[in-house]
């Protein structure tokens, strides 16, 4: 599959410029197998990257511009490399107008290139095609300029260029883009980006997405108020537990000890969060184990915790989530990311997945008359140069 994109989008790029490109970069979208809402309360995510990708075809052109043709949009924007760029109207051009940004506010210095880009990452689904791009195209630049920035810098400054669009995001799809490895997992601290690879061999099981084709606008507000309600349980817990600097040393019978003193939905929310910090570390040892079992169901208590305590899902995705889980051949279901929207992420078992896929359609279909969106994922290798062999 992903040979068609890049020989689309090196041909479309010989088209354009008369000549084939210099460079040819592969830069993936990402999974996150389980922690989530976590990455801002001291928690770990566990992603991957995947074999979905945005390929760009680079060449150098001995001026002082940029030419940047966007296959999938037909669209196209030149940029003066002699300024420092601007924001502007067009939304995608936003994202790599900010990459150039950071590579001139950090001193980078790069002459002009022509670049063809194309993907295969649903888009907005939640599988951050916008990181992909991001860091596909620092990431080009840098071999293209030999600037020597270091994998880790790309993921940090693909991100500042997201701050800079307006996205506040954290740091864990740029750093799965860039730093993922075939059939890995990346167990991320993302508040001191340290890390580990565990092996994520999911043997007789298919990862599959469900997409439930909806987005709802709660997720930022929601957002906000979970963030402060985390805040104030913390700072209950620690008034009683001096040794608590973080959720991340706290127990879970700590905060049952402490239902009383905070209110429904601060303790709902504070059992969720350290919870869901444990599991990360069970779901590191179930994969170690290669009990893929186990780890699907630390999937299911996820979801139900994003669910009923957490309370940051939907009336779709608990539909997708909960007719899967009565299904023998499905071990792990949960919804993958923000919530309110987006994909669920699947385990299920090999030589059932037509059956579910078809059975869940039909069934997301009658209930809401949305359209079930699927998509079947490998965990890839991080953004690299393609050499043809
Ligand atoms: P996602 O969950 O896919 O990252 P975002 O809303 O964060 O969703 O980012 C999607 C944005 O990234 C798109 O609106 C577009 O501006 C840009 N983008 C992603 N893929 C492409 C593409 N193939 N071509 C042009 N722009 C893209
Ligand atoms: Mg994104």
């Amino acid at each position: 599959m992903n040979d068609v994109l890049i020989n689309k989008t090196t041909s479309y790029f010989q088209n354009a410029f008369g000549s084939s490109p210099e460079k040819v970069v592969l830069s993936p979208g990402r999974i996150n197998i389980i922690g989530e809402h976590i990455d801002y309360n001291d928690g770990y995510v566990l992603p991957a990257a995947i074999d979905k990708i945005i390929c760009f075809a680079f060449k150098k052109n001995n001026s002082n511009s940029s030419r940047i043709i966007a296959i999938d949009f037909d669209d196209e924007f030149e940029i003066d490399l002699t300024e420092i760029p601007q924001l502007e109207e067009k939304v995608w051009t936003n994202y790599l107008r900010g990459v150039i940004n950071q590579l001139k506010i950090n001193g980078f210095e790069f002459k002009g290139f022509d670049c063809v880009f194309s993907s295969n990452i649903p888009i907005g689904s939640g599988l951050s095609s916008s990181a992909a791009l991001e860091c596909g195209f620092l990431f080009g630049i840098n071999e293209l300029f030999n600037l020597n920035i270091k994998p880790i810098d790309i993921a940090l400054m693909g991100q500042k260029s997201e701050h800079w669009v307006g996205i506040n995001c954290g740091i864990m799809d740029q750093f799965s883009s860039v730093m993922g490895v075939e059939n890995k997992v990346i167990k991320i601290d993302c508040k001191t980006l340290e890390y580990e690879y565990h092996e994520a061999d999911f043997s007789d099981y298919s990862l599959i997405l469900f997409d439930s084709n909806v987005t709802h606008s709660l997720f930022t507000s929601a957002y906000n108020k979970r963030r402060e309600e985390c805040e104030t349980g913390l700072t209950i817990i620690k008034n009683h537990f001096a040794e608590v600097n973080s959720y991340r040393d706290c127990t879970v019978s700590q905060v049952l000890s402490l239902k009383n003193e905070m209110s429904e939905d601060v303790f709902k929310r504070s059992h969720f969060v350290v919870n869901e910090i444990s599991r990360v570390t069970q779901a590191c040892e179930a994969l170690d184990n290669g009990n893929i079992k186990l780890l699907g169901q630390l999937m299911l208590e996820t979801h139900e915790g994003l669910s009923s305590e957490y309370e940051v899902s939907c009336a779709e995705l608990d539909f997708l989530v909960n007719t899967l889980k009565t299904e023998k051949a499905v071990v792990g279901s949960r919804l993958m990311g923000g919530g309110f929207g987006g994909c669920t992420i699947n385990l299920i078992q090999k030589g059932h997945e037509e059956e579910i896929k078809d059975k869940l359609s039909q069934l997301y279909f009658e209930e809401f008359g949305i359209e079930l969106k699927i998509y079947d994922v490998k965990i890839g290798n991080g953004t690299s140069l393609y050499t043809k062999n």
